[in-house]
């Protein structure tokens, strides 16, 4: 049977897991976006039909016209929904639909012999849709589109451009015209909380460790390479910790894995009840701890151990009420000599190992 960390680290599996994520993530952001336009759409061309069924009443317009205005006002929103949710690829999907909005919207543009009020509403409800869902390029296709149907329009409508509005266009227009902005606005504003949330979610599930919340090795080697630095420009007392359950192995095997996962998540608890908030906790991997003391020298930090120790022999778990757990901690305060924060993680560990050879369940400090 293959190894499961094998398995994982198999380059084509990677590939595979990734592409699949990616499609989720590309499919789910698509529908996302799909439905903000949705919203847009329904409120813009409902506001849009009052104007236009204005000039249709007043121009005498056939039927067929009026069964387009109506299809167009209250049916396609709902169909350009449709056509995202069941596409595979719903942002595509909604592209392409802004695309038709655009067309249709030169149509009647073109019809209306480019009556001023109601034009500049259909062109900025496009043009704000377009700008805000695809930048200056699609933009531009977008109004290329609503230009050339509008000149089709005007061609085969056989309408006379007239420029000016009657003040009843001015007064069915002017809702849409103050309305979209704001409903845009609103929405955009929306998104971009949303964001700074997914932003927020982001940092920090790639500075932490997801069981015990700590900081993930990663963070702490940079918060680790930050100290160093701070030290060795203004010679700071700052001590680090590498602390270690000891035959967590025989935990696990006897009491089970949840068991085990019990027991690191008690020792980051006791840990962070033990030292200060400005400590910088990280779970280094397995069953391994390591602590920044700022401003701390080693014997302060011994003593804070020792504290720990003695809390641990009477802290039963609640999955394994006989276990006590006990932990090695080796201890290194920064010293000029240390050419890299690399030496200074080294010296801790070999103190720690001092630890452990000596029995378990102490704190030994860097010689
Ligand atoms: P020592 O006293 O020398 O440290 O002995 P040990 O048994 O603790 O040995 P070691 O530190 O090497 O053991 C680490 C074990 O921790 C190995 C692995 O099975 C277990 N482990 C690593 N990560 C996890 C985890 O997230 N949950 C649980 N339950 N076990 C873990
Ligand atoms: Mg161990």
């Amino acid at each position: 049977m293959m190894n499961d960390e094998i398995y994982y680290n198999k380059q084509s599996i990677r590939e595979e897991w990734h592409d699949q994520l990616f499609l989720e993530d590309a499919y789910r952001s698509g529908i996302g976006f799909a439905r903000r336009v949705r919203l847009a759409r329904i409120v813009g061309l409902t506001a849009l039909f009052f104007p236009i069924a204005g000039i249709l009443v007043t121009h005498f317009h056939s039927g067929g016209w009026w069964l387009l205005l109506v299809g167009w006002a209250f049916i396609w929103p709902h169909l350009a929904w449709q056509r995202a949710c069941c596409s595979s690829e719903p942002h595509g999907s909604e592209m392409f639909n802004l695309k038709v909005d655009a067309t249709i919207a030169g149509v009647w543009i073109g019809l209306m012999g480019v009556n001023a009020m109601p034009s500049a509403a259909l062109i900025v409800m496009i043009g704000m849709n377009t700008m805000g869902s695809g930048g200056l390029r699609f933009f531009l296709t977008a109004i290329t589109l609503t230009l050339l149907s509008a000149l089709v329009s005007l061609q085969l409508t056989g309408s006379l451009i007239q420029f000016s509005s009657e003040p009843l266009e001015w007064w069915l227009t002017l809702p849409i015209l103050m309305l979209y902005p704001v409903l845009f606005a609103w929405l955009s504003h929306k998104t971009a909380i949303r964001l700074a949330e997914h932003k927020r979610r982001l940092q920090l599930m790639s500075t932490r460790d997801g069981m015990t919340g700590v900081y993930n090795r990663r963070h702490w080697e940079t918060l680790l390479r930050n100290e160093y630095e701070k030290c060795r420009r203004s010679h700071c007392q700052t001590t680090i910790l590498l602390i270690d359950i000891d035959h967590f192995k025989s935990i696990n095997d006897t009491w089970g894995h949840d068991v085990g996962d019990e027991a690191i998540i008690a020792i980051t608890r006791q840990l962070q009840m033990s030292l200060r908030s400005c400590d910088s906790i990280g779970r280094f991997g397995g069953d391994e701890f390591a602590v920044i003391m700022s401003g701390t020298p080693a014997e302060s930090a011994f003593t804070v151990m020792s504290r720990v120790h003695e809390r641990l022999t009477t802290m039963p778990l609640p999955g394994a009420p006989s276990e006590r757990l006990r932990i090695s901690v080796g201890v290194a305060s920064w010293r000029p000599q240390f050419t890299h924060y690399r030496e200074w993680l080294k010296a801790a560990d070999v103190a720690l190992y001092k630890a452990k050879n000596a029995g378990r369940g102490r704190t030994e400090v860097a010689a």
